[in-house]
């Protein structure tokens, strides 16, 4: 479903991705690891144009982003993001938040994007919540918003840049929690995570990156337990 081949992005004469290639299937998790500036955000936010691809391919469920014809908003319809920062509109209810998109570009009724506001903030164990406005919650609930937001556009797969990074250490436990279960619903996700018990409990595949590059990628007990390079032992050794 996500097709990425010998990738390569600059920002002036700063060459941060230098020739990536990954393969997500359908239903399957791939979580992300590296050091800071190895250049994950930067390959996320490729996979979506949030970042111009300098040369190489991605192709998101059959569709090349470098084509001349791309429909890009079209594209990121399909593709729901979560950043470190939740990015909700402080102005808007919890439930104005979630309602906005669906009905904006999927043309659903009020009537409509209600109901399936009210189903995710369920999901997300909000339900409460519905008509708080996003500084009266703490980081974890708004995070479980900004993950109902995105879902709201029933995204064919999700990606996570560092979703708990931003949150206080007993917080995390309930973003994770949700992630989980999406991820045994069948989502397909690619998530950007310093998260170590997550990538080996939830991930199908761990792609550990390092100055630009994938320096190895495997199933979770592979890279943890015997990882093959140097420098993923390195890292390693540090964050577990
Ligand atoms: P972190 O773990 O700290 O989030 P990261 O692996 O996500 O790091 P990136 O944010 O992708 O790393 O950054 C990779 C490199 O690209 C860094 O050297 C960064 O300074 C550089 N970089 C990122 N965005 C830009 C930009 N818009 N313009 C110039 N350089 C950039
Ligand atoms: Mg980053």
């Amino acid at each position: 479903i996500i097709h990425v081949s010998d990738l390569h992005k600059k920002f002036g004469d700063l060459e941060v991705l230098k020739g990536i290639n990954c393969d997500v299937e359908p239903s399957e998790v791939v979580c992300v690891i590296g050091p800071s500036g190895s250049g994950k955000s930067t390959f996320l936010r490729c996979l979506n144009l949030l970042e111009e691809i300098t040369s190489g391919d991605v192709v998101i469920d059959g569709q090349s982003l470098t084509a001349k014809d791309v429909d890009i908003n079209a594209v990121r319809t399909e593709i729901g993001m979560v950043f470190q920062q939740f990015n909700l509109f402080p102005h808007k209810s919890v439930i104005e938040n979630i309602m906005l998109a669906p009905m904006k570009v999927r043309k659903l009724s009020r009537a409509e994007a209600r109901e399936r506001g009210v189903r995710l903030l369920e999901k997300v164990g909000l339900a409460a919540k519905a008509d708080a406005y996003p500084a009266q919650l703490s980081g974890g609930q708004q995070q479980r918003v900004a993950i109902a937001r995105a879902l709201a556009m029933e995204p064919k797969m999700m990606l996570f840049d560092e979703p708990t990074s931003a949150l206080d250490p007993e917080l995390v436990g309930e973003v994770l929690a949700v992630m989980k279960q999406l991820a045994l619903e069948g989502m397909t996700m690619v998530v950007v995570t310093h998260e170590m018990g997550f990538a080996r409990e939830v991930g199908d595949r761990v792609m550990f990156m390092d100055g630009g590059v994938v320096v190895e990628e495997g199933k979770p007990e592979d890279i943890f337990d015997r990882p093959q390079s140097a420098r993923t032992r390195e890292f390693l050794n540090k964050v577990l």
